[in-house]
């Protein structure tokens, strides 16, 4: 049977670390779109050209380019037995429109939930390798050797979004389009909560439990 992890949660929250961990343990593959937008905007097509200017100031891509982006990908032959979904829906209209292609009673929505205080500090502290995409935090996961990966050697960068003025934005965005997402999930019964500010392990844990609970 098909099953759809949402991930829910604001920026910062941890939804592409545990993505990426449930992805391993589920076997399903983690769609980010923020990730397909990136790479659309590296490799400079006309969706990545538009989406930029409101990628840098931290807004949400008009629906009609992510969608776009979104439904390609799910159509792919990975995506047959179901998917993780991070940082998709992000407004209501975006729910509605993943309705129209999986039906409600696959999905399960995964809530991360944290404090603007902790992701603030998680975030403006966050730096990747620009070649393999680790994510270190400059205080509490810090590489061996500043500045360079301790996996494969490369150059550790700061996302454009990841500045503090830009990261102020993201939330401001996330509390007034993406949270009533949360209400609109619960009234559908498919809304669970866990701690985007733990373990890794222990919120993985809970999650594997919901999914065992829950059909
Ligand atoms: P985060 O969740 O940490 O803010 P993402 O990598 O998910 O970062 O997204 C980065 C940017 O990509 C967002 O600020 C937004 O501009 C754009 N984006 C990603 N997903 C969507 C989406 N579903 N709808 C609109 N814009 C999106
Ligand atoms: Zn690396």
């Amino acid at each position: 049977m098909k099953k759809i992890f949402i991930l829910l949660g604001p920026p910062g929250a941890g939804k592409g670390t545990v993505g990426e961990r449930l992805g391993e343990i589920f076997n399903l593959p983690l769609i980010s779109t923020g990730d397909l937008l990136r790479e659309n905007v590296k490799n400079k097509t006309d969706l990545g050209i538009k989406a930029k200017e409101f990628m840098d100031k931290g807004q949400l891509v008009p629906d009609e380019i992510v969608v776009s982006i979104l439904l390609k990908r799910i159509k792919e032959k990975d995506c047959e037995y179901g998917f993780i979904l991070d940082g998709f829906p992000r407004n209501i209209n975006q729910a509605e429109i993943l309705e129209k292609f999986v039906t409600i009673d696959k999905m399960k929505v995964i809530y991360l939930k944290a404090d603007d205080e902790f992701l603030i500090n998680r975030l403006s502290n966050r730096r990747i390798c620009e070649r393999c995409g680790t994510i270190y935090h400059l205080i509490n996961l810090p590489p061996k050797v500043d500045g360079i990966c301790d996996k494969c050697g490369g150059k550790l960068i700061q996302r454009d979004d990841d500045k503090e003025e830009v990261i102020r934005e993201r939330l401001s965005i996330y509390h007034n389009l993406t949270s009533p997402l949360l209400d609109y999930y619960k009234r559908k019964k498919i809304l669970f909560t866990v701690r985007g500010d733990g373990k890794l392990e222990d919120t993985i844990g809970k999650i594997i439990e919901i999914d065992r609970n829950n059909g």
